[in-house]
């Protein structure tokens, strides 16, 4: 098979996985700094669409040949898809040739299962040696991990790898015994517990060899099984607890060619998967606890952001003095980040904040008025209805921001 064809065919089959995001690298210096793809100096640039997904890696997939059957998986045994397969040696050569043309920043591979979880891993982790120790690659490489695949096998990707992931695929057990017969939760969960044990001792003594320095992320695929917005929020607070993930990445389920009768015909609004990425984005950066994102029923609304419906739903605590109120609380406020509401605490320790200092700051004023008080302005819609004021701050078309 034609290599293009092979590449169409492969790229196109890695496009499901969500999981490939590289914020969070460290730059990789090369011996002598003149490695290929150094990233000193320069950095290297990654970009985003607006979803969170990262589109400056080169992502494929070794092969879509797979014995396993997953069911909502396009590359499942049982699908009738056109198959291909690289050979570690086409995707280090694809890689440094479009590197070369600066195409892309690193790398991002995945496979389907082959011969056996070893066989499939070790063919991972030759791509990645290659790469480095053959060619001196410094770019990014993330790969995926096979969570059945011997542990060692895991740790030599980490050495070679920026980043490593392990999808834990559904957020409930149940859920992957019924969509994915042949996978296990357990292991999963060995696989991302063996990374983290990794880190850990390549935190603790630098004589050890790197161990995956920007981390470990997964994916959570939504709307392919029952599991509402809480159970996925839960379910990766628990793993940022206990494995220290970087990212829990979540991906739309999409409806595929011939699908299984058990799952949904249609895909989940892409709006949810929205929904989450910014409920995921409170419970890092703003110390929201996912029970807390929830009142009423296990989903996020779609038609407000999860902090303003945070906010809707606890008008006992707005407004917010933002004179005198801590610095997290301020945070909570919609329309506030993190980045203003410590320039604010700075700001009044020389003068008491004024209205015009939000609008100096940038914050949105419509979302931000309601819920402050400050030295010249209290709210007049502080004491309206929350409902009255969720009509007001969510116009159409739905707010995409989350600040
Ligand atoms: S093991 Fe991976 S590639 Fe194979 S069917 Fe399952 S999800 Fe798809």
């Amino acid at each position: 098979m034609e290599l293009l064809t092979k590449l169409e065919i492969l790229a196109d089959a890695a496009k499901y996985d969500a999981s490939c995001a590289s914020s969070g690298a460290p730059k990789r210096d090369s011996v002598g700094k003149s490695g290929l793809g150094a990233s000193t100096g320069a950095g290297i640039c990654h970009s985003f669409t607006p979803d969170g997904r990262c589109v400056s890696l080169l992502k494929i997939l070794l092969t879509n040949f797979c014995q396993y059957d997953c069911q909502y998986c396009v590359n499942r045994r049982s699908s009738n898809v056109p198959r291909a397969r690289f050979s570690p040696r086409e995707v280090v050569d694809l890689t440094l040739d479009f590197y070369r043309r600066n195409y892309i920043d690193g790398l991002f591979l995945s496979s389907g299962i082959i011969r056996s979880a070893d066989y499939t891993m070790e063919q991972l982790v030759q791509v990645a040696r290659s790469l480095r120790d053959e060619h001196q690659f410094r770019g990014y490489i993330h790969l995926k991990t096979i969570p059945d695949a011997d542990p060692r096998l895991i740790s030599q990707a980490g050495q070679y790898a920026d980043r490593l992931s392990v999808n834990i695929e559904l957020p409930t057990d149940g859920g992957l015994q019924r969509l994915a017969p042949e996978k296990n939760a357990h292991t999963i969960k060995r696989a991302m517990g063996s990374i983290r044990l990794a880190q850990e001792e390549a935190e603790s003594d630098r004589q050890a060899p790197g161990r995956a320095p920007a981390g470990q992320s997964t994916q959570m695929i939504v709307g392919a099984d029952d599991a509402d917005d809480r159970t996925i929020l839960q379910t990766a607070q628990t793993l940022y607890g206990a494995y220290k993930l970087k990212r829990v990445y979540y991906s739309a389920f999409s409806p595929i060619p011939n699908s299984p009768s058990g799952l949904p015909a249609q895909a989940p609004p892409l709006l949810r998967e929205h929904r989450l990425y910014q409920a995921d984005f409170l419970m890092r950066g703003y110390g929201f606890q996912a029970e807390e994102l929830f009142q009423a029923g296990g989903d996020l609304p779609l038609d407000i952001d999860p902090k303003l419906a945070w906010a809707l739903a606890h008008r006992e605590s707005f407004p917010v003095d933002l004179n005198r109120a801590p610095q997290a609380l301020i945070a909570r406020v919609p329309g506030i980040g993190m980045r203003n509401a410590k320039r604010l605490v700075e700001l009044r320790r020389s003068r008491a904040i004024r209205y015009q200092d939000l609008a100096r700051l940038r914050c949105p004023m419509d979302k931000v008025k309601p819920f402050v008080v400050v030295q010249d302005y209290r709210p007049a819609l502080a004491d309206s209805p929350s409902e009255q004021l969720r009509r007001a701050l969510s116009p159409a078309p739905v707010q995409l921001a989350l600040l």
